[in-house]
């Protein structure tokens, strides 16, 4: 059966190049990039010269970078770090529709009594600027707003976010894990004191990501032992992973503009076939300022009583990988919190699809899969294929 993988959103498949370049750090240059003789030596060039192209990519220094296992642990060094180092200020501002890397320790931090302000998101999934202005005051210590949603694509303005959070005296995280390697970053222009990066949504290896700090911004560490990662982030440094991490990142920023515009317009492509099959469906996100490689539609519930994660798995039988954007929590499939945070109703949310295009799709791909969903989403209806 033809299988074809539309949730690079959720993770990419590793590039051959990234697998060549981390190969040889699993067997010849093993050494503890910690330890002084010439083995560790080796690992630590491998491990500084990873940073070095990181730090780059972002217009960072390289002493600003520091290596975590993924964007989860990077957000939330992000926030419990500043958090615990921020001396008189208590409060955090975020958004309703931030990933649950951020959403949680805000929530486990309100629940310790701090301060936290979950801002509301336009029907476009952007943050409601009067209420940042609002809720960002003499009591925040921490802004978090992400880049770009994972979800929908929808890009936020963190200059002007970030603008806000600094008039208040507050640091200003982002999550760039979705924009990474599809948006130009840099970390001075964009005016962001912290920002979170993974490499596995950009072709490179999974279990490895990265927070940028910048210089003199206190942030505590969460663990605490041998004083790796200048004390940030103890552990042994993962050699092979960074060395994956950076050739991912080198790699996604020389193909980013090409690349995107093909991504572009298989995306368009596929949202102008679903439309013309189904007039009535609803695409979710900015139109345009959204991630080029993400379409995400809802079916108005009223029209289409059909559940997303039912439509998930009859596409999965199609061979086709998508996702609802639900949260399987405990057992029960929830709708997308960033889907309702836009204002749509819950059966609407729930009959949500996110297409996320990648490197190995083609415009092939595109007819076949708009094919499928007017054959699923009609034996779904028990309407006969138009
Ligand atoms: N932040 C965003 C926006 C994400 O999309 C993801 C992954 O789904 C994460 C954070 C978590 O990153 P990781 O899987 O590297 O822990």
């Amino acid at each position: 059966m033809r299988r074809i993988y539309l949730d690079h959103t959720a993770t990419t498949p590793l590039d051959p190049r990234v697998m060549d370049a981390m190969r040889p750090c699993f067997s010849g240059t093993f050494g503890n990039a910690s330890s002084v003789h010439s083995y560790g030596r080796d690992s630590r060039e491998l491990l500084e010269r990873a940073r070095g192209i990181i730090a780059e990519g972002v217009g960072a220094e390289p002493a600003e970078i520091f290596f975590t296992s993924g964007g989860t642990e990077a957000d939330n060094l992000a926030i419990f770090g500043v958090m615990s180092a921020a001396r008189e200020r208590e409060g955090i501002v975020t958004s309703r529709a931030e990933h649950h890397a951020v959403l949680e320790p805000c929530r486990y931090l309100a629940g310790k009594g701090k301060e936290v302000s979950f801002l509301p998101v336009d029907p476009y999934g952007a943050v409601d600027i009067d209420a940042l202005r609002r809720q960002v005051g003499g009591g925040t210590a921490l802004v978090s707003i992400m880049h770009a949603n994972n979800e929908t694509g929808t890009i936020s303005g963190i200059q002007s976010i970030a603008g806000i959070a600094h008039q208040a005296g507050a640091l200003f995280h982002t999550d760039a894990v979705q924009s990474a390697g599809k948006l130009p970053l840099d970390v001075r222009g964009l005016g962001v004191d912290l920002m979170t990066l993974s490499a596995h949504k950009m072709y490179g290896p999974k279990g490895i990501g990265a927070l940028f700090v910048r210089r003199g911004v206190p942030v505590d560490p969460m663990l605490h032992g041998g004083g790796q990662e200048r004390g940030r982030r103890p552990g042994t440094e993962n050699v092979p992973l960074a060395v994956g991490f950076a050739e991912a990142f080198r790699f996604a920023l020389q193909e980013r503009e090409e690349e995107s515009s093909r991504l572009r317009s298989l995306r368009d492509s596929l949202e102008l076939r679903i439309r013309e099959a189904f007039p009535e469906v609803l695409v979710n996100g900015d139109r345009a300022e959204r991630l080029p490689h993400i379409l995400n539609i809802s079916f108005p519930g009223e029209l289409f009583p059909i559940e997303g994660d039912m439509l998930v798995m009859n596409m999965d039988l199609e061979g086709i990988a998508v996702t609802s954007g639900s949260a399987c929590t405990s057992g029960s499939l929830d709708p997308s919190h960033v889907i309702l945070a836009m204002g749509r109703d819950e059966k609407t949310a729930k009959a949500t699809l996110r297409f996320s295009f990648g490197k190995g799709n083609t415009m092939d791909d595109v007819g076949y899969v708009a094919e499928k969903l007017n054959v699923v989403i009609r034996r779904m209806l028990k309407k006969p294929a138009g």
